[in-house]
């Protein structure tokens, strides 16, 4: 059934072109041959009226719907064929060449039926607006002004002419101009293009083409009836009908799909085209000697200035969501959720509140793969991720924190919510099959680890080490579960296991507020919090393990604690250091060695500081160690650290601009610093995830004593 009607419209459609184009040719031929005007006239109006009944028949159909839109353009193509009827019989059969005319004031009435119609159907396909295409649009319209103002309503105003036919001359471009901006919008804005929008644009272009050149030809006098101008006109009006009668009409009204902003090769040339229009006329005036118009056309350049100001900024906002949208999901990626946790972090120490890292797995997530392939598991994800949106409250951050792992960040939530959240996440995702096609729904479910700060962890990676851990019990105890930390075995909990862990993890607590009370000697605020977090974000960036990463933060936080040693009238001292005390503050690298290596396990951490003032080029103390013979923790801080002292200044040297700050970086790259390290750093720096003070992120407030 739904065949064969498929089958009858196609037909339809093409088979109204075919004999569109059949009676055009014959149109031609009637009128070359000078026969009699009745037969061509005839023929013409066949045609402009047959496209009026195509749209308004199908709209009664229902094969438009939406009707409202295509209501619209089907009056306004039954006035616009009337005006036809009128203008031919008046020219060829009575003879009369009034302007305007009878059919001028039908001409003009077409316009505002036409313009509502494709507003409403612009409306309809992109109902929240659409920003780019607008500005896109705009630009053209401005150009098109722009020529129409200098070529056809300039001059058609200043002709000695009288009111009347001055007033029309000016209408029709006027009105011309309006149907272009709105065809415009409709043309470059968001959405489907299936064939019968094809058709209606090129409706809207050829009507808009052929009305220019006509007003033009009016103006020089060239115009004459049957010339190619109706080829145009008669093949604008076929493809509206046929737009109408193609079957993917009803698909033209289609919401625009959320993901749908390209700026392709072709809309770029039409663009820099457009662009460069004003400032061409201004040259081909200035070569004829006669600069006319120059404030319209001063006012349009800094008007398209303007709009492609801001149409390009629009697309530094839109790849900036793009680089922490996930492509599949839409959900954040995990770079934006890395960010995102030292923050969350930081406002749960000072609001006081507890904060939940989720990390939740979907469950032989393989298999799903293995059996129904990579696009079905595709489908899955995207459905798994639409179950679990339901659960989360706004402020809450989702991520796709691996291929089919999402990490859940949860501000205010303690181990009393905990448990609701996670079954919900769970159950959600279990409560039915996930349809893949007609025939193919698959059980999916996912086992959910938990961690809770300040509980399970103080640190990002702390946490995530934690519900990662907890997601593993929850795999080994049978999946589609949830484990919060707390079940955990303790010395898990604290990272390596045995007795010694939790007296460690103490120790570390305890040497990092110290160790932040130093900090505060030498800058206005501890920044060891931003240089460890920053530390261990560069050793993941390149590609370090996770105990590397963990090394080079905690490293970051301490590297500085030697400083206990150093008398402080010295780190107060403006202007330079004598010799001997130059000697005394170079020596703090190895009394926090001397300091860390006597807590069991942390030698290589103790190294790590040893080495922060170490130089590439083996110029740095305190053993003149370079290249690989450094530590890459200890590389790493080093570029982090001088960042912090560069941004915050110090006693003896002012702050500098990020700016300069940057230039040093790079100046100092393979002498003093570890090129890659720097390279590293500003590429994370670049994309806006480290480098910013205003945010030490994991620095806890310094103890008052
Ligand atoms: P477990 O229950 O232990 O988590 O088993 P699993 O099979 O889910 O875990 P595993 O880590 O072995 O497999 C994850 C699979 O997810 C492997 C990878 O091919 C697949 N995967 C990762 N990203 C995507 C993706 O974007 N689309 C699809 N279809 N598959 C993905
Ligand atoms: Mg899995
Ligand atoms: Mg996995």
């Amino acid at each position: 059934m739904t065949v064969t009607g498929g089958r009858v419209r196609t037909a339809a459609w093409s088979a109204y072109l075919i004999a569109g184009v059949l009676v055009t040719a014959l149109y031609y031929v009637v009128v070359s041959l000078g026969l009699n005007a009745i037969i061509s006239v005839t023929l013409y109006c066949l045609v402009s009226a047959s496209s009026a009944v195509a749209v308004l028949v199908s709209t009664a159909r229902g094969r438009t719907a939406p009707r409202a839109p295509w209501l619209f353009v089907g009056v306004s193509q039954l006035v616009y064929a009337a005006a036809d009827s009128v203008f031919y019989v008046s020219h060829f059969v009575l003879g009369s060449t009034t302007f305007p005319g009878l059919a001028d004031v039908l001409y003009l009435s077409h316009y505002p039926f036409i313009v509502v119609g494709l507003i409403v159907l612009i409306r309809l396909r992109n109902p929240g607006g659409d920003v780019q295409g607008v500005l896109d649009a705009a630009m053209l319209v401005v150009v098109a002004g722009t020529l129409s103002w200098l070529y056809l309503i300039g001059p058609n105003a200043r002709a000695d002419t009288p009111g009347v036919t001055k007033l029309a001359s000016v209408a029709y471009p006027i009105l011309d101009l309006a149907m272009l901006s709105v065809s415009l919008l409709l043309i470059l804005g968001r959405g489907r293009r299936p064939v019968s929008f094809s058709f209606l644009s090129a409706n809207l272009v050829a009507f808009f083409a052929a009305d220019s050149i006509y007003v033009f030809q009016q103006l020089a006098g060239t115009y004459q009836v049957g010339n190619f101008l109706d080829a145009i006109w008669l093949s604008g009006n076929l493809a509206l009908g046929a737009a109408a009668l193609h079957p993917t009409a009803k698909q033209v009204s289609d919401r625009a799909p959320a993901s749908d902003h390209r700026l392709g090769a072709g809309r770029i040339i039409a663009l820099l085209t457009a662009a460069l229009v004003a400032p061409l006329i201004l040259l081909v005036q200035y070569g004829r000697g006669e600069l006319r118009d120059i404030p319209v056309v001063a006012v349009a350049c800094a008007v398209l200035f303007m709009l492609i100001i801001t149409r390009l900024g629009g697309l530094v906002i839109q790849h900036r969501q793009l680089a922490i949208t996930d492509g599949l999901t839409g959900l954040y990626t995990r770079r934006f959720f890395e960010t995102q946790l030292p923050l969350e972090l930081a406002r749960a120490r000072r609001g006081g509140h507890r904060l939940t890292v989720l990390i939740v797995d979907v469950d032989r997530f393989k298999a799903i793969n293995d059996r129904y392939g990579h696009p079905a598991g595709d489908r899955v994800l995207v459905e798994v991720v639409a179950r679990l949106r339901e659960v989360t409250r706004s402020g809450d951050v989702l991520a796709r924190y691996g291929g089919e792992e999402f990490a859940l960040l949860a501000p205010g939530i303690g181990p009393e919510e905990l448990h609701a959240i996670a079954e919900r996440l769970r159950e959600t995702t279990r409560s039915a099959p996930v349809r893949i096609s007609e025939e193919l729904s698959v059980p999916v479910t996912v086992s959910v680890g938990a961690a809770v700060f300040p509980l399970h962890g103080a640190t990002p990676l702390e946490l995530v080490t934690t519900a990662d851990r907890a997601l593993y019990t929850a795999k080994q105890s049978g999946r589609d579960r949830v484990v919060a930390a707390d079940v955990l075995d303790p010395s898990a909990l604290a990272g390596h296991g045995g007795d010694g862990a939790s007296g460690r993890e103490a120790s570390l607590a305890y040497l990092r507020t110290v160790a932040d009370e130093v900090d505060g000697w030498t800058s206005t605020a501890g920044h060891g919090g931003a240089v460890g977090r920053w530390a261990g974000l560069v050793c993941a960036e390149l590609g370090h393990d996770e105990g590397t990463a963990r090394r080079a933060e905690v490293a970051g936080r301490l590297r500085d604690i030697g400083k206990l040693f150093v008398p402080r009238r010295i780190w107060a001292k403006p202007g330079n250091l004598a010799e001997d005390e130059l000697r005394l503050v170079r020596a703090h690298p190895e009394h926090g060695f001397h300091l860390l290596r006597v807590i069991p396990g942390m030698l290589e951490l103790a190294s790590v500081v040893r080495q922060h003032h170490e130089r590439h080029d083996g110029s740095g103390y305190p053993a003149g160690l370079s290249g690989g013979g450094i530590r890459v923790e200890a590389r790493v801080v080093a570029v982090c650290d001088a960042w912090a002292a560069m941004l915050a200044g110090r006693p003896h040297r002012p702050a500098v601009e990020p700016g300069l700050a940057r230039a040093e970086l790079v100046r100092g790259s393979g002498t003093r610093f570890d090129p890659a390290v720097v390279a590293a750093f500003l590429r994370l720096y670049d994309d806006g995830l480290i480098g910013d003070l205003r945010h030490p992120a994991n620095t806890a407030p310094s103890p008052a004593s």
